[in-house]
């Protein structure tokens, strides 16, 4: 099948002859992708610094396609449908699986990785309890869509942005724009977005954020006191992260409050832990999303209450991997996400 293959480190480009995956369980359907994103964590791994996404591979988890083929267990999908997937399902039998928390259990298999071919790939095999139906109005690039999107939705939802909050997002790469249109459709009070780049704010500005905060060039812990009357935000959520961030999260965030962190950072990252003991603030974090997520997705998308044009900034067809691989890497111009398509 045809494919973006990262072949190793640095080295990634269009093959024809990439396997094509087949159906091994009753309970599977293959998927022929029509878009497909570029994630950060596939950037790391055309770098070779991505713990699971190990070149050679056909990685890519965020897609959207048509049905070609069903097991004989699928019961609510025929060929033909149109589809997105959930990238990943728990073990089925752990307490967290058990409790519906299969975001985080301990054995779960995730798309692109593990030797579960990615959609990289013009073909993706995934079992049906992944899928979620695209309605009409909702096309390939925008399904593809609702994996980054899904990030913010899980992490606005668990932590309870809401009518009458306050809420801060730090990093407004593609999870942090994500995290602002699903915090802004729960309509808080306050949404307020860092980052260091006048570009990506202008992009949140854009899209209607109304507190946007140059984090170079203004005191973000300033700008949130003056928002919040000295108080602090009900929520801050960590799309970027470091030592600083993690400082500038425990000053912004109200006593009692939440930080929610769904950025990944190295395990020695410090924090500032006397200020989050002594301020009572819960430290969560925040690891991909389940259904629910994609469906509440799905749903704003189709309604249109959710604007998803300003999110992609570069599409490619798959023949051109190596200039889309190198466009989300180093950025020549401003990306906030690429998309492939077949
Ligand atoms: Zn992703
Ligand atoms: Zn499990």
């Amino acid at each position: 099948m045809r494919a973006g293959f990262i072949e190793k480190p640095g080295l990634a480009y269009y093959v024809t002859d990439a396997e094509e995956p087949q159906l091994t369980r009753p309970d599977e359907v293959k998927i022929q992708v029509k878009a497909t994103g570029i994630c950060g964590s596939e950037v790391h791994a055309f770098h070779g610094k991505h713990p699971y996404r190990i070149p050679p591979v056909v990685s890519g988890h965020e897609f959207a396609g048509v049905i070609t083929e069903v097991g004989s267990a699928v019961k609510g999908y025929k060929v033909g449908d149109r589809v997105t997937a959930e990238p990943h399902y728990g073990c089925g039998e752990c307490e967290l699986c058990r409790k519906g928390e299969y975001n985080v259990c301990a054995t779960k298999k995730v798309l692109g990785a593990g030797g579960w071919s990615g959609s990289f790939g013009e073909y993706v095999v995934v079992p049906e309890q992944t899928l979620v139906r695209l309605p009409e109005g909702v096309d390939f690039q925008q399904g593809a869509l609702i994996e980054p999107l899904a990030v913010g939705m899980h992490a606005c939802r668990v932590n309870g942005v809401g009518l009458g909050k306050t809420v801060l997002i730090i990093g407004a790469g593609t999870i942090g724009l994500g995290a602002f249109l699903c915090a802004q459709l729960a309509n808080p009070e306050l949404i307020i977005v860092g980052d260091v780049v006048d570009y990506n704010l202008e992009v949140a500005q854009k899209m209607g954020c109304k507190h946007v905060v140059n984090t170079m060039k203004q005191d973000l812990v300033e700008e949130v006191n003056k928002l919040t009357g000295g108080a602090g935000v009900d929520v801050t959520i960590l799309a970027f992260g470091n030592a600083a961030v993690m400082e500038q999260a425990a000053k912004c965030t109200k006593r009692g409050g939440i930080i929610s962190d769904v950025a990944l950072m190295p395990n020695a990252t410090p924090a500032p832990m006397a200020l989050i003991q002594n301020k009572g603030i819960t430290l969560r974090g925040s690891n991909m999303y389940v259904h629910k997520d994609y469906e509440i997705l799905v749903d704003a998308i189709s309604k249109g209450l959710i604007h998803t044009d300003l999110m992609i900034t570069q599409v490619y067809p798959i023949e051109k991997m190596t200039e889309a691989m190198d466009m989300a890497d180093k950025r020549p111009e401003p990306v906030v996400k690429v998309m492939m398509t077949f």
